[in-house]
């Protein structure tokens, strides 16, 4: 009999959850769908206007703390309804799947992360708006796969996190590694634009190419310093050789007057 009575309150349950889902939940887009999870959520579980909430947080420790709080109350473990259930887990799955990031040093390639906080959570912050601190675009948002390493209770944590993005804020989360492909394609620009003056050689040879035509020059020098020292010397003969010929000249002449 009990088994009974327990079959039927499961079934019951079951319709009532169909029921409840086609009228409230199906044909919500991810937005709509959104605010509803989390309006029954601060319904069911805020013991405060979220309005009052003290916020921002001003450290990321501070943020994991009012965070944990938020989510971890002794009510949460009391015996919730199929409803409070799926909001708590929508709510728990969104508050460590997306993350805000501080992009001040974006040109250093650090990019401070951290979760998100419960008002955030809850206006979609990080989610259906930009997840740049400073920013609130709306539009042309990308989802991407962040590394997050934080502490928790003691530990040094990693995990695979989403932050959304705006397409200027992407170009920020990206800058260093772009410029660092830019740099590499450069230099493999310069390697190339060698390699097509020497063709078909490598570095090595490109080397003894460089010092073999150093070796001509050198020769061609030697080869020219030569040459104008026997022009200097064939000039120096030549006048020796004329004021030879003018004394014996000078001297002969008495003679041959005679
Ligand atoms: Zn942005």
């Amino acid at each position: 009999m009990a088994s009974f009575v327990s079959l039927r309150s499961e079934i019951f349950d079951r319709e009532e959850r169909k029921q409840q889902y086609q009228a409230h939940i199906r044909g919500l887009n991810a937005y709509d769908r959104h605010k509803k999870f989390l309006k029954d959520y601060a319904s069911f579980y805020g013991k405060e206007d979220s309005r009052t909430v003290k916020l921002p947080v001003k450290t990321d420790r501070d943020t994991l703390r009012e965070g944990y709080r938020f989510i971890r109350t002794e009510e949460d473990d009391m015996d919730p309804s199929w409803e409070q259930r799926l909001v708590k887990r929508y709510y728990d799955k969104l508050f460590k799947e997306y993350c805000i990031a501080d992009m001040s040093q974006y040109k250093t390639g650090k990019i401070g992360l951290r979760w998100r906080a419960e008002k955030e959570v809850i206006s979609g912050k990080g989610q259906f708006i930009c997840g740049n601190k400073h920013c609130d675009e709306k539009d042309d948002l990308a989802s991407y796969e962040v590394n997050f390493s934080y502490s928790e209770a003691g530990e040094n944590k990693q995990a695979l996190v989403k932050l959304v993005t705006c397409e200027r804020c992407a170009d920020k989360l990206h800058y260093k590694r772009r410029k660092e492909k830019e740099q590499s394609e450069k230099r493999e620009r310069e390697e190339n634009k060698r390699k097509s003056l020497f063709p078909g050689i490598g570095q090595g040879v490109l080397m003894k190419q460089i010092m073999t035509v150093k070796g001509a020059r050198r020769e061609e020098k030697e080869k020219r310093l030569q040459f104008q020292l026997m022009i200097i010397m064939l000039m120096m003969m030549i006048t020796l050789m004329s004021f030879l010929r003018g004394c014996f000249h000078d001297r002969l002449l008495p003679y041959l007057d005679g």
